[in-house]
């Protein structure tokens, strides 16, 4: 059906890269000028297929690129192992059998090995700090929990997510915050739109220091459902954390608005008005 008349059947998708009207439309908003910024890009529905398997295919080059680079890392990886562990993983019985000319030699690098391995340290380090970095900002530009036509999960996947949250939870509770924030990322994964992962994520990042990125968390749930009062408690207080108290005061009044007499939202406002005068 066409996404503005209901009753009147699709006709085409509009495939203009700067559209920001729905895509799909009937043969009523074409005559009504719809979609005219870029009438050449549109296509008729029957081409539906195709113009999905096209996008798969990009999509699967793209992975494909992805699995290739890091296939060539892990290659690597593996010849950078085996050539230290042959210069330095030496057996006594091999020690015993080489002359002394590679004995000495042999003592002569070991000396030599701390200097080498805190090198070796110091020179991946940062590249491998980079691209975990980059990934990780790979995986927040998908924007997942913006995507509304994710399927179910599976029973799996559920408890999966379930186990991640509470292991999570439970590190959080013991202040182990690094191990507690890549547990609710685990969990993120399976369902990125799941309102109190985001919530437990923004709240360890919270913790962390890494308030802007706290702030984030809390605002992308509140885009999924713009309803959530626990979203907005943890917006609220993100906002007095960081000296923002008209903005925290904002969201403590959406508490009112959405949940009239909220009792801990009314204690907020009063303590903060208190505060300000
Ligand atoms: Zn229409
Ligand atoms: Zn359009």
């Amino acid at each position: 059906m066409c996404a503005y008349h209901p009753e009147s059947p699709a006709r085409y998708i509009c495939q203009g890269e700067s559209c920001f009207e729905k895509r799909i439309f009937c043969h009523a908003c074409l005559k009504n000028n719809k979609h005219m910024h870029s009438v050449n890009r549109n296509e008729l529905i029957e081409e539906l297929p195709q113009i999905l398997e096209g996008s798969r295919q990009d999509c699967d080059h793209l992975l494909e690129f992805i699995e290739e680079t890091f296939k060539e890392i892990i290659l690597f990886k593996d010849y950078l192992i085996r050539a230290i562990r042959k210069k330095y993983h030496i057996q006594i019985e091999l020690f015993n059998e080489i002359n002394i000319e590679s004995k000495c030699q042999a003592l002569d690098n070991l000396i030599k090995f701390k200097e080498d391995s805190k090198i070796i340290q110091q020179v991946l380090d940062q590249p491998f700090k980079t691209v975990l970095s980059h990934i990780k900002d790979g995986i927040t530009d998908v924007c997942l929990e913006q995507v509304t036509y994710l399927g179910q999960m599976t029973e799996q996947e559920r408890q999966q997510f379930q186990n991640h949250i509470t292991e999570s939870q439970n590190l959080f509770q013991s202040n182990r915050l690094e191990e507690a924030l890549e547990k609710v990322e685990r969990a993120l994964i399976i369902n990125p739109r799941d309102l109190d992962a985001l919530i437990q994520k923004g709240n360890i990042l919270m913790r962390l220091q890494r308030l802007k990125e706290a702030q984030q968390q809390f605002i992308q749930a509140l885009k999924i459902d713009e309803l959530h009062v626990t979203s907005r408690f943890a917006l609220g207080s993100y906002y007095i954390r960081t000296n923002q108290r008209r903005q925290a005061l904002q969201q403590y009044f959406k508490i009112i608005d959405i949940n009239p007499g909220n009792q801990q939202a009314i204690i907020q406002i009063d303590q903060l008005l208190e505060e300000t005068y």
